[in-house]
C-alpha cells in the first residue's frame, strides 16, 4: 500500500497532515460557515488528548505519574480508538455551555472571546498539575494513530462537516455569515445554529487532538498554544475557510511547505547549496505564504464553493413544490400602532399609525428622510420604536427580534438591497424557504419554482453578488416570499430599474396580491408606480402620517402636495415646502453611501 513504499521518514509527517486535516476540516465547521476566526480550538484539541489520555495510560503509570486522580479515572484503560471516541465525547459535553455561549456572539467578539478559551484551558492544564503533571510532558500515550486511521478519520471528519455544510442550519449560518441583517430577515435562527456548529467543530476538534496525542504520545499544554493555533490558522487561510475542500488543500500545502522549511531550516547541503541554519524559518516562510494567498485571493484558493458545486449545477428535487393555500382577505392585519423613534436629537418617526391587510397593497410615500425606512424596520424589528405598538394578526409582537417577526409572517427587503452574496441565487431564496412548514426537498422545489417565477431561473447557480441590479432586487423579492409570507413590506423595489424592469416588477407585485394573497407595504419614490398599483397610500412627511387614503385622493391632498409634491416645486425654485421637502435629502444621501459600504 502507498505508505508502506513511501519512503523512510515520510510516514510521519503524512500522518500529522492527516491529523492537521482533521483539525482545520472542524475548525471550518464553526469559521467557515460563520465566518469567524477560531482561536479556541486548539484548546479543544488539547481537552480532546488529554481525556484521551486520562483513558489509556496504563493504570501503573498513572498511579505513579498523577495519583490525585480518582480511582475510576487510574483504573481506565480503554484500546485507543474506543478511548479517542470517548475523548469527543466527554469534549463534546465539557464544550456545550462553551457552545452555548460563544454562540451567542458574533464577529470580532466571538473571536476574542475563542482567544480567552484558549488562554483559560492552558492556564488550567498548566495549572492543574496534580492531574496534568503541568507543564511538564504527560507521556505513556499508547501510540496507535497509522496512516489509515488517521485517513479514515479525515473521511469521517469531511463527511460530517459536509453533512453540517449543507443542512438548514449550515446553509442559515453562511448565509448570516454573507449577510446578518437579511439572515434575520428572512427568520433564520443564527445564534442556535452557530451554537450547533461551535459543538460540532468542538467534537471534530477534540478528535484531531486525540489522534494528535496517540501520534506523537506524549502532552504538553504547550504543544497545544500558540504556534499550532497559528499553523491552523495559516492552513485555513491558505486554502480558504469557507470551503471543506479548502481546509483540506490548505493542509496539504503548508505541511509540504513546513516539512521543506524544516528540512532547510536545519541547515546542510542541498546539491550545490549549503546553507547555514536559520532560526524560525517554518513561521517566516508561513507568514510569508499568508501574506502571498491574502494580497492575491482574500477568500484563500479555494473559496465559498466546494469544487462539486463547482462541476454540478444545483438540480431539481423530484417532489413537487408546495403550494400554500391563498391567504384569505379578512383573517388579520398587521398593525403599526402610534410608532414612535429618535434617533439621539432627531425623531425619524412621531406616532405613526398604518394597517396593512391581507390582499391589499398599501403604498408609503413621502420625501427623503420623512422617516419611511425606518417605520418598515420598526415593524420587521430591526430598529426597537421608541414608543408605539406592533400587531401582528392582532398579537403583540412590538420589541421582537427580527428573526421572530419574520416567524410571524412578515417578510421585509432593504432599501439597499442585502444579498448573500457569495451564495448562489437559488441558496439565496432556499434559506428562506427552508423555514416553511415543508420538508428539505420541497423547500428546495418551493425554491426553484420562485426562481421560474420571478424569472431567475438561468442565473440559479450564480453567485448573487454578481448580478446586476434589477435581477438583485428579484432575488430578494423572491427570498422574502420564499416563507410565504402573509405581509411583505418592500423598502423602494423598484429603485435602480429601468422602465421595463419595474413594469415586470409591478406584474410580479400584483400576482403576488392576487395569486397569494399577500398584504403589501410598498415603499417606493417612483409615484407612477404607487399610483397604478396601490389601493391605498400613506403618506409621510418628517416622520408623521400626514394623509391617507385612495391614491387619487392622496394625490390631490394640499398637505401632501406641500409635504411631497412640493419636492418638484422646490426644483423650480417656486412652492411653499421647499425646506420641508429637501431638508432630508442630504442627511440621506450620506446614510445611503455609509450602508452602501458597509454592504457592497
Ligand atoms: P426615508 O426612508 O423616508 O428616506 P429614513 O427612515 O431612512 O427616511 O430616515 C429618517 C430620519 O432618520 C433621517 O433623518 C435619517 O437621517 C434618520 N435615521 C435613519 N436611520 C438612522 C440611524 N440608524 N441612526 C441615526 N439616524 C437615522
Ligand atoms: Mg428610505
Amino acid at each position: 500500500m502507498l505508505w508502506a513504499v513511501l519512503p523512510a521518514g515520510f510516514e510521519g509527517p503524512l500522518i500529522l497532515m492527516l491529523v492537521s486535516m482533521v483539525a482545520v476540516v472542524g475548525i471550518g465547521i464553526y469559521s467557515g460557515n460563520s465566518g469567524i476566526v477560531s482561536f479556541g480550538h486548539t484548546a479543544l484539541m488539547a481537552l480532546g488528548a488529554y481525556a484521551s489520555a486520562m483513558m489509556t495510560i496504563a493504570p501503573d503509570d498513572k498511579a505513579r505519574l498523577l495519583p490525585a486522580l480518582p480511582d475510576a479515572v487510574i483504573a481506565l484503560h480503554l484500546p485507543p480508538v474506543a478511548a479517542i471516541l470517548g475523548a469527543c465525547a466527554v469534549v463534546g459535553v465539557v464544550a456545550l455551555p462553551v457552545a452555548l455561549l460563544i454562540g451567542r456572539l458574533e464577529g470580532s467578539s466571538a473571536s476574542i472571546a475563542t482567544l480567552g478559551l484558549l488562554l483559560i484551558v492552558n492556564g488550567v492544564l498548566v495549572g492543574a498539575r496534580d492531574y496534568t503533571r503541568g507543564s511538564q510532558a504527560l507521556f505513556g500515550l499508547p501510540i496507535a494513530v497509522t496512516v489509515p486511521v488517521a485517513a479514515a478519520f479525515v473521511v469521517l471528519a469531511i463527511l460530517a462537516a459536509r453533512a453540517f455544510r449543507d443542512s438548514r442550519m449550515g446553509l442559515a449560518l453562511r448565509a448570516a455569515r454573507e449577510n446578518a441583517a437579511a439572515a434575520a430577515a428572512v427568520g433564520a435562527d443564527v445564534v442556535r445554529a452557530r451554537q450547533a456548529a461551535f459543538l460540532l467543530s468542538a467534537v471534530i476538534a477534540a478528535l484531531a487532538g486525540a489522534l494528535y496525542g496517540h501520534f506523537i504520545g506524549v502532552l504538553t499544554p504547550r504543544a497545544f498554544y500558540f504556534d499550532l493555533t497559528f499553523a491552523l490558522l495559516a492552513i485555513l487561510i491558505v486554502g480558504g475557510m469557507t470551503t471543506i475542500a479548502g481546509a483540506a488543500l490548505g493542509a496539504v500545502l503548508v505541511s509540504v511547505l513546513v516539512e521543506v522549511l524544516r528540512r532547510l531550516a536545519d541547515g546542510g547541503t542541498f546539491g550545490p547549496l549549503t546553507l547555514p541554519p536559520v532560526y524560525g524559518l517554518t513561521t517566516i516562510g508561513l507568514s510569508l505564504a499568508i501574506l502571498a494567498v491574502l494580497y492575491r485571493r482574500q477568500g484563500g484558493l479555494l473559496p465559498y464553493v466546494e469544487p462539486d458545486e463547482v462541476l454540478r449545477p444545483p438540480a431539481r428535487p423530484a417532489v413537487p413544490p408546495p403550494a400554500p393555500a391563498r391567504i384569505e382577505a379578512g383573517s388579520g392585519e398587521l398593525r403599526a400602532e402610534r410608532l414612535t423613534r429618535r434617533f439621539d436629537g432627531v425623531i425619524a418617526v412621531s406616532e405613526a399609525s398604518l394597517v396593512l391587510r391581507p390582499g391589499e397593497i398599501l403604498g408609503l410615500i413621502g420625501p427623503n428622510g420623512a422617516g419611511k425606512s425606518t417605520l418598515l424596520s420598526m415593524i420587521a424589528g430591526s430598529v426597537p420604536p421608541t414608543s408605539g405598538r406592533v400587531r401582528i394578526d392582532g398579537a403583540d409582537a412590538t420589541g421582537l427580534p427580527p428573526h421572530r417577526i419574520a416567524r410571524r409572517g412578515v417578510q421585509r427587503t432593504f432599501q439597499n438591497i442585502r444579498l448573500f452574496g457569495n451564495l448562489s441565487v437559488l441558496d439565496n431564496v432556499r434559506v428562506a424557504a427552508d423555514g416553511g412548514p415543508w420538508s428539505r426537498a420541497e423547500a428546495t422545489a418551493r425554491a426553484w419554482a420562485l426562481l421560474d417565477r420571478f424569472d431567475l431561473t438561468a442565473l440559479a447557480a450564480r453567485p448573487a453578488g454578481t448580478l446586476a441590479y434589477g435581477p438583485q432586487r428579484r432575488v430578494e423579492i423572491a427570498r422574502a416570499v420564499a416563507r410565504a409570507p402573509r405581509y411583505l413590506l418592500l423598502d423602494e423595489p423598484a429603485a435602480g430599474m429601468n422602465a421595463a424592469e419595474s413594469d415586470a416588477l409591478l406584474d410580479l407585485l400584483e400576482g403576488l396580491r392576487r395569486d397569494d394573497g399577500i398584504g403589501l407595504l410598498v415603499i417606493d419614490h417612483d409615484l407612477r408606480l404607487i399610483l397604478r398599483l396601490c389601493d391605498r397610500v400613506a403618506v409621510l412627511g418628517k416622520g408623521q402620517v400626514i394623509a391617507e387614503g385612495p391614491p387619487e385622493a392622496v394625490s390631490r391632498d394640499p398637505l401632501v402636495i406641500e409635504a411631497y409634491l412640493g419636492r418638484r416645486h422646490a426644483g423650480d425654485g417656486r412652492g411653499p415646502a421647499r425646506s420641508a421637502a429637501t431638508s432630508g435629502a442630504p442627511g440621506q444621501k450620506t446614510t445611503d453611501q455609509h450602508e452602501r459600504r458597509r454592504d457592497p
